[in-house]
């Protein structure tokens, strides 16, 4: 295939927007070439297909580190009694109530939505936390075919914990060890798998020792830490020790465990993960949402923490968790010097393919430039002012809007293409999520 009249956003390591150009993608899904469209080493006759951008920007599709599709449809949900006063409230009245309301048709829906959503906001791969205590079985199969049907990319992981018992402590660890065994022989690139844990505060020794031996050396984690203050301390009295630090003796971290939140690590936490090499990704809007605070983001990266952006299931658009990490920071530290927008790029472009590249077999994804994986979007934006290499974050923050994603790309093949999606029928599973979110609702309900 082949698209033409594109201005093309690289994101390479020269920052390139190449004007008018044509970018030719082979049949196995990659880049070949990037031409000046007056070039005449391409010959569109050349191309199964050829596309005309009209002057639109091309840019690669964005990756979110860390999501829970389970949580869709929370949108719009009541909940009973008192509004929730702090985070372990939430935890009890809304999350840990949500999950058990879930069956195998409500996991398959609930992820549906969030990749749609994912999809026509220009989201393309996602590293995903899974929970469902009442349909633990064959659970990630069912958002894997979810995955596999609509085109998109994602790394899966169910979220073990204790907080339901031994039986689902189990079932927990073994659908994880399934899952990872199965994806071994998979032909397709698009699905990878992590070694899912809630948090600290609601894992046992004995769990986390089980954990480790299961999983696969190969294979990373993903996990929340110290999102609220109260798994510090949970910590502490469990262990005698912090969050990071008890992870890190039960062998957790490392290069390829993701941390979500990290909301109050102190100095000695930050400089694990840093020696670790363990990723952490950042939520702003959940952050906030939750009244949770704010973790140190640019001491993190300072001390050479691979920092990565999330968006928790808030919505798919990562644009708007730019926005959120650009504001968000200036507002806590009173500073408007704070978390200038190349730091969120840092972020959300770089650190954020270099995760997906160690999730995904080593595959390059995110940047546009010969041999990398063909996951696009086309974007039209019309930028009233100059948009160059070194001005590109500000107008990620101030510009992009999720709504100007016209065309979303994964592999080389549209998955959405001139706003309708090719792969799956948006009415058809809109009416069905409603239908299901009716009964997940009652489901939940009941549990009060
Ligand atoms: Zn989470």
């Amino acid at each position: 295939m082949i698209i033409k009249n594109a201005n093309v956003i690289t994101c390479d390591d020269q920052k390139r927007i190449i004007p008018n150009s044509i970018i030719f993608i082979g049949n196995d899904g990659r880049i070949e070439s990037i031409s000046d469209s007056k070039s005449t080493d391409i010959n569109p006759a050349q191309a199964n297909e050829a596309y005309d951008a009209h002057g639109q920007y091309l840019m690669p599709a964005s990756i979110c580190a860390h999501t829970h599709f389970y949580g869709a449809f929370s949108r719009g949900m009541y909940i009973p009694g008192e509004a929730p006063d702090a985070f372990p409230a939430i935890l009890e009245k809304l999350w840990w109530k949500l999950d058990k309301s879930l069956d195998e048709k409500a996991n398959y829906f609930s992820a549906m939505v969030c990749i749609i959503d994912a999809i026509k906001h220009g989201t393309t791969s996602l590293i995903d936390h899974h929970a469902s205590p009442n349909s633990i079985p064959g659970s990630l199969d069912v958002i894997a075919r979810a995955i596999e049907e609509s085109g998109i990319r994602a790394s899966l992981c169910y979220e073990v914990t204790d907080r339901d018992g031994n039986e689902r402590t189990q079932q927990g660890l073994e659908e994880n060890l399934r899952f990872i065994e199965n994806l071994r022989d998979q032909k397709e690139n698009r699905l990878s798998a992590l070694f899912g844990l809630h948090a600290s505060l609601t894992l046992s020794d004995a769990t986390l020792t089980k954990a480790r031996e299961l999983c696969p050396q190969n294979t990373g984690f993903h996990i929340h830490a110290a999102e609220h203050v109260v798994d510090e301390y949970d910590s502490i009295k469990k262990s005698g020790k912090r969050v990071i630090q008890r992870l890190n003796d039960f062998g957790i971290l490392g290069e390829k465990t993701v941390v979500a939140h990290g909301v109050h690590i102190d100095a000695k936490e930050i400089g694990l993960l840093a020696e670790s090499g363990t990723w952490l990704s950042h939520q702003p809007r959940s952050n906030m949402n939750n009244a949770v605070g704010l973790p140190p983001i640019e001491s993190m990266i300072n001390a050479g923490v691979k920092v990565c952006l999330g968006n928790y299931g808030f919505s798919n658009s990562m644009w708007q968790e730019w926005n959120a990490a650009y504001l968000a920071h200036k507002l806590i530290n009173s500073d408007p010097r704070r978390m200038p927008a190349d730091l969120i790029y840092q972020m959300a472009i770089i650190n954020n393919r270099e995760l997906i590249k160690t999730l995904f077999y080593g595959l390059e994804i995110g940047v546009i430039k010969p041999g990398a994986v063909a996951d696009l979007v086309l974007v039209d934006y019309k930028p009233f002012t100059d948009l160059n290499s070194d001005n590109l974050p500000w107008h990620i923050v101030f510009g992009f809007r999720e709504s100007m994603v016209t065309s979303t790309i994964v592999n080389g093949k549209f998955i959405m293409k001139d706003r309708g999606l090719t792969t799956l029928d948006e009415e058809i599973i809109i009416n069905e999520a409603r239908n299901i979110s009716a009964s997940v609702w009652n489901k939940y309900q009941a549990l009060f």
